[in-house]
């Protein structure tokens, strides 16, 4: 290498790209290289010239061939620094996700999404009837829980107990007593991001790989999600429609190995709206009992229930049995953004005692969840519930879900049961009259078509591609136009 060529044209390429030493040492630094400042101004100076090792850093940094650099070729062959960094970034490795989720499901967020998305960026305007998350659609947080939060706000600035507030756990214990849980104490209750932290908490605490897990087809589709992220094996028992969504309990008990740990059931359910009578529960409590089952009830939406139905816990019917009852104030007091939920565990806690070594370490390892929404469990759960005016009839979900249950089945080719609580609907299709054999396709098109945003019934673990998931949420003028345009791209569809 010709020392004065380097070191003209060292000086070239900096000014070209208008950095001095200075720059060039710390950008060398932050990519972890090796340059010294009295090396550099060697090399500026023209006193030195580098090795290999060292002309490849600065080509790099400043974006020219290396050889180049070294004298070897016209000055008209530099290349523009983004070329260089194209070139360095193909010789790297490529990073996939852990093959951890190959299995892992989680469509009410998935591809149909992100093509609503896209064509969102593009202008379009999509409604959206797929996701549960009151606050778009109108529905606002009690003004005492923004009060109440607001004020607390400066006392909640460090972490707190890895399960929670006194005052959070406390009201959180007495609403499990009210609903009739045996045997809660203070410290079997922990709180949460949201219900979903403590469902991926829950399902690493328990299962082993190969362990199998009860959970209802359909399913809120985290549970079969979290299940087999934790190396376990999500087992599905069916829901029957013809008899109101309600699990069947022999399909339950069939599908029961000696592998079989648990059995999830989600009272109220999502996506179907079922809540399930004491009669219901007091079978799966027998179940439960006679293979020694632990008990994960999902009652998110416990008060969410309309037409006078009553919601029983099923915690409350099983005293002598490993128990575990989750629910959060995401649906119930609309603010699923702030990120709130709690699980209690009930009845038999001396056969969960090693488990809850578990959950005490996957608890103290996330060192606590969000402070601020756990100052507000107190107020939420005490006193007046607004919620009940949106369920009662003449509120805002109640009204909803009457037109929404009457205008499907208006539509030919659609059937649906009444949903009792929460605000999802899940209709059949009547797959035969449209040759439906593939649900993501039908959500595509119906996207595509109408511009309506719906989750298909495979997101929620349906085998069959005769289902799809309404979020009644959206105000009446809205559901009106989307109810119209399903009946209308329906009257012609027919999948190839
Ligand atoms: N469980 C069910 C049945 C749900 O439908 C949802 C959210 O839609 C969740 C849990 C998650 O709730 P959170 O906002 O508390 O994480």
């Amino acid at each position: 290498m010709e020392q004065s060529q380097f070191s003209e044209r060292l000086r070239q390429a900096m000014g070209k790209a208008h950095l001095k030493q200075a720059d060039l040492v710390r950008m060398a630094a932050e990519r972890g290289e090796k340059l010294g400042k009295s090396q550099l101004s060697q090399y500026v100076s023209g006193k030195v010239t580098p090795r290999r090792e060292a002309l490849g850093t600065l080509a790099g940094l400043l974006g020219v061939p290396a050889e180049w650099l070294a004298g070897q070729q016209d000055v008209a062959a530099a290349k523009p620094r983004v070329q260089v960094h194209t070139e360095r970034e193909r010789t790297m490795r490529e990073f996939k996700k852990s093959s951890k989720l190959d299995h892992v499901l989680y469509d009410v967020r998935g591809p149909v999404v992100d093509e609503a998305a896209r064509m969102e960026a593009e202008g379009e305007r999509i409604l959206k009837l797929n996701i549960g998350n009151p606050a778009p659609f109108g529905f606002r947080t009690p003004d005492e829980v923004v009060k109440d939060m607001r004020q607390q706000l400066t006392e909640c600035e460090g972490y707190s107990d890895s399960r929670g507030l006194f005052s959070a756990r406390k009201a959180i214990m007495q609403y499990s007593q009210v609903k009739g849980l045996p045997n809660v104490q203070m410290e079997h209750i922990y709180t949460g991001n949201g219900v979903s932290e403590l469902i991926q908490l829950s399902m690493h605490a328990l299962l082993d790989d190969g362990d199998e897990i009860l959970i209802p087809s359909p399913d809120y589709p985290l549970w079969t999600a979290c299940a087999t992220l934790a190396g376990g094996h999500p087992v599905h028992y069916l829901c029957d429609e013809q008899a109101d969504w309600y699990p069947d309990i022999a399909d339950m008990e069939s599908k029961i190995s000696d592998r079989t740990k648990a059995l999830v059931i989600i009272n109220p359910n999502n996506p179907t709206g079922a809540v399930y009578p004491r009669e219901v529960l007091e079978q799966i409590v027998e179940v439960a009992r006679r293979h020694q089952l632990m008990i994960f009830s999902d009652e998110i939406y416990d008060r969410l229930c309309m037409d006078g139905v009553e919601h029983v816990s099923i915690a409350s019917l099983a005293p002598d049995l490993p128990c575990i009852t989750f629910s959060g104030l995401s649906k119930s007091h609309m603010i699923a953004g702030y990120r709130i939920g709690w699980m209690v565990l009930s009845g038999n806690t001396r056969c969960m005692s090693d488990f809850l070594l578990g959950v005490n370490m996957l608890s103290n390892m996330r060192l606590c969840s969000n402070v601020p929404a756990q100052s507000i469990v107190q107020t939420a759960l005490g006193g007046y519930q607004s919620v009940e005016t949106y369920v009662r009839p003449g509120g805002r979900v109640c009204d909803q879900r009457d037109f929404v249950y009457r205008a499907l089945n208006e539509i030919d080719g659609i059937t649906a049961v009444k949903p009792k609580a929460a605000f999802y609907i899940f209709p059949k299709i009547d797959a035969k009259k449209f040759n439906i054999h593939d649900d993501e396709q039908f959500a595509l098109d119906l996207l595509h078509e109408k511009k309506i945003l719906v989750t298909r019934g495979g997101g929620f673990n349906w085998e069959q591609p005769d289902h799809f998931r309404v979020v009644y949420l959206p105000r009446m003028e809205v559901l009106a136009e989307c109810m119209d345009d399903l009946a209308d791209f329906l009257s012609t569809y027919h999948q190839d």
